[in-house]
């Protein structure tokens, strides 16, 4: 049966500032993900910090939010069967050391905190997630 996902999608600033948000959409476009938005923007810090409060609590928060808010950022909605699912898999562990070969993060990641995409982790996170950044 067919479940067409849809999934946020996040370049982050570590991977934009190395001009590789072209090469990364051609990723995705490659493994049949649709992007059905797009939108290349820099957040602020409090921005950033609504985005990631579900890590309030976490040692890293404030570095994670000053960090996401601290360059342009390429934010998408992307679209496939078992998107939100496929997405994480094709992102590869949050530390890029751990990530699998053919993973983004593998490929480009350079450390756990600049590991240059986000990628929704649940279907009711990524339709909480697209609404925040695409809600018209
Ligand atoms: N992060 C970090 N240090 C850690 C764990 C996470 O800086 O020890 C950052 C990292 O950028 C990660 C983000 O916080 O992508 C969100 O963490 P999460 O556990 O949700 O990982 P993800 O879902 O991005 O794989
Ligand atoms: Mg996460």
């Amino acid at each position: 049966m067919s479940n067409l996902e849809q999934t946020l999608s996040i370049i982050k600033p570590d991977a934009v500032e190395r001009n590789l948000d072209d090469e990364i959409k051609e990723i995705f476009k490659s493994k049949d993900f649709i992007i059905l938005k797009e939108k290349k923007i820099q957040i602020e810090k409090s921005e950033a910090e609504k985005f990631y409060k579900v890590h309030e609590t976490k040692p890293f928060y404030n570095d994670l939010c000053t960090y996401l808010s601290s360059g342009p950022i390429v934010v998408m909605v992307l679209e496939k069967e078992n998107a939100v699912l496929a997405n994480r898999k094709l992102m590869g562990a949050t530390n890029p050391k751990d990530a699998e070969d053919g993973t983004i993060r593998k490929k480009y990641g350079i450390s756990i905190d600049k590991n240059s995409v986000h990628g929704s982790d649940s279907v009711e996170n990524a339709k909480i997630e697209i609404d925040f950044f695409f809600k018209d």
